[in-house]
């Protein structure tokens, strides 16, 4: 039977009590440029991981002490042979635990600390890393990504010790790591390392969206990624465009081609053999897909099926960037060679390996005039499918329920990749995993002027808040 304190009505009043404060935190933390690429003063990625620690080690859940049980920075080495110098060593991560009570589950609840670069300054209504609120929504890097995922578990933690005079029976891990921007390069290393620290039967990631402010979403599918650079060779040297232009080609006319043909003629990815995930999705209409995309009037939208299943369930490629003299410096010159990195998204049902290699098997029967690819700077992860008919599931699809106000929620797949979570997957194959958020459409991760709807980010921690005081009085 629910005691008073555990009602709906009484976490929604803790959660509205404990929600300014949790804003403030938050704002704290957005504060801290917490980036983690190489290149960027990784001393705040450490002062993010500071705080989060302080804040567990103040909570009386984990002042226990017994077996794996504490709050730990915990700092590994990347275990992928890529790269070298500052990326030889991971991002500090915060582990904390606390077991279970015999016949209780033990729930991981994720998020990382660390954020994307701010990028160009100048396309910010307010600086990235000075945090400011307009019309409801909080301006600035990490504030929806995923600095307000970190703060929804700090505050349902706390409404949770509250509830259960810091004597919870459910155990809990918290897992706030800090390189998920740069590639989770330790992550693997962390996972088998801490293994006994961080065993989940209920695993919670908070990093994804949801379908609007008021309607929550489950994300139940994730598209994997295949990124590499390819560099296109035609000639040994460069030489005058007005001497040899036209009789050989160079190395742009030569990617060009190359590139062209990974698409049909209406947008989809001509590559053979990537694979194509057949599933129900709910409605989408061109104007919602304009409003999000910023489509241009005239442009037209690329592929063909349902919209939602071209973002979730289909494979794509787009080029995100290519080395080649820039305009101002452009010399009447045939290029020998050409650098290109590509950027693939992999349907559910298909290893990240597999549609490499199909790109690899495409590349080498269509470029053109027997030019020279080398394809490197490979990075794949593998996409992921959960199962949404486990009990954590149903109950965390009840607690967006009541904390949206009653309003269904969908269960989402995602166009982006979150290869982590194929990681956890593979190391706690039993474990339930929820895929959960506090972005919506116009939060604009990664990009200028990411912002955070309050509204969603009150119901997330009240969603939350819900799950784990559920989980602590039913167990499982
Ligand atoms: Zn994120």
């Amino acid at each position: 039977m629910t005691d008073s304190l555990r009602s709906l009505d009484s976490l929604r009043d803790a959660t509205a009590a404990a929600f300014p404060g949790a804003l403030d935190e938050l704002m704290q933390l957005v504060r801290i440029p917490s980036v983690s690429w190489d290149g960027f003063d990784l001393t705040h990625v450490a002062a993010t991981a500071q705080h989060v620690h302080a804040r567990l080690s103040a909570s009386p859940l984990f002042a226990r002490g017994g077996d794996n049980e504490g709050v730990w920075i915990v700092r590994e080495p990347a275990s992928d042979s890529q790269g070298g110098g500052d990326t030889a060593m991971g991002r500090e991560a915060v582990i904390a635990r606390r077991n279970a009570a015999p016949g209780y589950p033990t729930v991981m609840l994720y998020a990382h600390h660390d954020v994307q670069p701010e990028g160009d300054l100048e396309l910010w209504d307010s600086n990235p890393f000075d945090p400011e609120i307009r019309d409801g929504r909080l301006y600035g890097r990490g504030a929806a990504d995923d600095k307000a995922g970190v703060m929804v578990h700090l505050t349902a933690l706390d409404t949770l010790a509250a509830v259960t005079a810091g004597n919870p029976n459910i155990g809990i891990v918290v897992f706030i790591e800090g390189e998920e921007e740069f590639g989770s390069k330790s992550f693997p290393q962390i996972l088998s390392r801490w293994r006994d620290r961080l065993a989940a039967d209920v695993i919670v990631v908070a990093d994804s969206d949801n379908r609007s402010v008021d309607i929550p979403s489950l994300t139940v599918s994730l598209r994997g990624n295949v990124t590499c650079t390819l560099t296109v060779s035609t000639l040994a040297h460069a030489s005058h465009s007005g001497m040899l232009g036209g009789a050989v080609p160079d190395g742009m006319m030569a990617a060009v081609r190359l590139l062209d043909s990974f698409y049909t003629a209406d947008g989809s990815v001509a590559i053979a053999g990537l694979h194509r995930h057949e599933a129900p999705v709910p409605d989408f209409t061109l104007d919602e897909l304009q409003h999000d995309s910023g489509l241009l009037p005239g442009v037209s939208d690329i592929g063909s099926g349902p919209i939602l299943s071209r973002l979730w369930f289909q494979p794509s490629l787009t080029v995100t960037g290519i080395d080649a003299p820039t305009v101002m410096n452009a010399s009447n010159t045939v290029l020998p060679s050409v650098r290109v990195k590509v950027s693939m998204r992999v349907a559910p049902g298909q290893t990240a390996q597999a549609a490499f290699e199909a790109l690899s098997a495409h590349i080498a029967a269509h470029t053109p005039w027997g030019a020279h690819v080398d394809i490197a700077d490979v990075d794949l992860g593998n996409p992921f499918l959960v199962d949404a008919s486990g009990s954590a599931a149903a109950l965390e699809l009840e607690a967006l329920r009541d904390a949206w106000d009653g309003a269904d929620p969908v269960c989402a797949g995602v166009g982006g990749s979150i290869p982590f979570i194929a990681q956890l997957n593979s190391v706690f194959p039993d474990a339930q995993i929820l895929v959960t958020g506090v972005e919506d459409p116009e939060s604009r991760a990664h990009s200028p002027n990411e912002s955070l709807s309050l509204v969603v980010f009150h119901r997330a921690i009240l969603a939350e808040t819900l799950l784990l005081s559920r989980l602590d009085e039913r167990g499982e």
